[in-house]
């Protein structure tokens, strides 16, 4: 059996360019989809797929590692860099899907079988709609609880909201009043039951991170997340090892040596990896190997297309220390005419069951994709209020 082709599909998806990855066998009918869905680096990601393309033509799709091998120690730099580890993982996801077929069993199994029933998820504020997630006003608190309500209406039992406003590196106690009344009325509106995540998106220093944090403490966060730059290990350390709160981070993390640095100083108590950033599924498992050994969770970053979903799920039913999968269902109202899924979503509590269709258990409609061509992503800048630049 050999790799005969791989190919490109972007679908854009308004914030978004969502790049599945078809790798193409000599089989009849045998192929698989990964996704290197990477926000502002399409072009990037279509020519890094065309470049690692020349090693793997002609080899055997089922030596996934051998083949993972190659595409990051080959070529000789090292598959680390965000464009080359994005382009790595949708292709390594593919590979995954196509051995799930050649075995005719889903991928879970193959990774040592289910450890759990069901998989929680949770939701963005406003369920991935950008507008709600990203642009509720610092200082509408009302909003803030208007959009937790709906995000419990709508099933879910935990979700997300990026509740502390963008700050210079040093701010006084209006930024942190600002989060305190946001965080405070999402509380309020849902109770105690409901487990409410706050994201930073990396803005904060880290002394701002642990105002902020040390703040938000007392709201019993289910987790904080990237309070500060990841590179900032120690800053990150500092923040977590200060909080009652669970510091989460991962998303943006590339290689395993980064994994171990950040496990190493106890950056955090829940990695956030990115099965499409991290290296696919064959290096996730070595993460969480790694996040095992430290009694860290494991609570991926998915906000993008459904294979990166399929793919985070199937993941997540093999690995015992995972507790809950990022969702976004909102962001395009198309998103599901472009996927047909294998494990289903119970409405009430937004729990998976898993399915058992082989590999990925998915089926991209390609010309569903087509109906979505390329476009430029939005353009999302931010600057502080002397016209600095800020982290978006
Ligand atoms: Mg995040």
């Amino acid at each position: 059996m050999k790799i005969t082709k791989i190919e490109t599909h972007v679908c854009h998806a308004r914030m978004r360019n969502w790049v599945f990855i078809k790798v193409l066998t000599d089989q009849p009918g045998l192929y698989g989809w990964g996704e290197a869905t990477l926000e502002w680096h399409t072009r990037s990601i279509v020519g890094a797929v065309e470049d690692i393309s020349d090693l793997l033509i002609g080899e055997d799709p089922t030596r996934i590692e051998y083949l993972w091998q190659m595409m990051f120690r080959q070529h000789f730099w090292h598959g680390s860099g965000i464009v080359r580890a994005t382009a790595i993982s949708g292709i390594d996801l593919a590979l995954w899907d196509i051995l799930g077929k050649v075995a005719n069993m889903p991928v879970h199994k193959l990774l040592g079988g289910p450890v759990r029933d069901t998989i929680r998820t949770y939701s963005h504020l406003g369920g991935g709609k950008l507008e709600d997630f990203y642009e509720t006003g610092r200082d509408d608190a009302r909003r803030f609880a208007e959009l937790a309500q709906k995000a419990v209406d709508d099933g879910f039992t935990a979700f997300k909201a990026m509740a502390v406003p963008e700050t210079m590196p040093l701010e006084g106690l209006r930024a942190v009043r600002y989060a305190e009344a946001n965080v405070k009325a999402m509380r309020e509106a849902v109770g105690d039951d409901i487990d409410i995540m706050v994201d930073c998106h990396a803005r904060p220093s880290p002394a701002m991170g642990l105002k902020f944090g040390k703040a938000l403490d007392d709201y019993g966060l289910y987790f904080y997340e990237e309070p500060c730059w990841p590179e900032s290990v120690e800053g990150l350390a500092m923040i977590n090892a200060a909080l009652t709160t669970p510091v989460a981070t991962g998303e943006r993390l590339t290689s395993l040596d980064q994994f171990r640095q950040l496990f190493d100083a106890r950056g955090c108590e829940v990695c956030q990896l990115d099965i499409t950033h991290c290296g696919g599924i064959s290096n996730a498992n070595r993460v969480a190997a790694l996040a095992e050994a430290h009694r860290i969770s494991l609570a991926p970053h998915n906000p993008q297309g459904p294979v990166s979903t399929a793919a985070s799920l199937e993941f997540g039913f093999a690995q015992p220390s995972y507790i809950i999968c990022e969702t976004v269902h909102a962001d395009v109202p198309w998103r599901s005419d472009v996927v047909s899924e294998g494990f289903t979503v119970e409405k009430e509590g937004r729990i998976v069951r898993p399915g058992n269709r082989p590999g990925l258990g998915i089926e991209i409609d390609e010309d569903e994709v087509a109906r979505h061509p390329p476009e430029k992503e939005m353009v999302q800048r931010s600057f502080y209020s002397d016209g600095s630049v800020g982290d978006w």
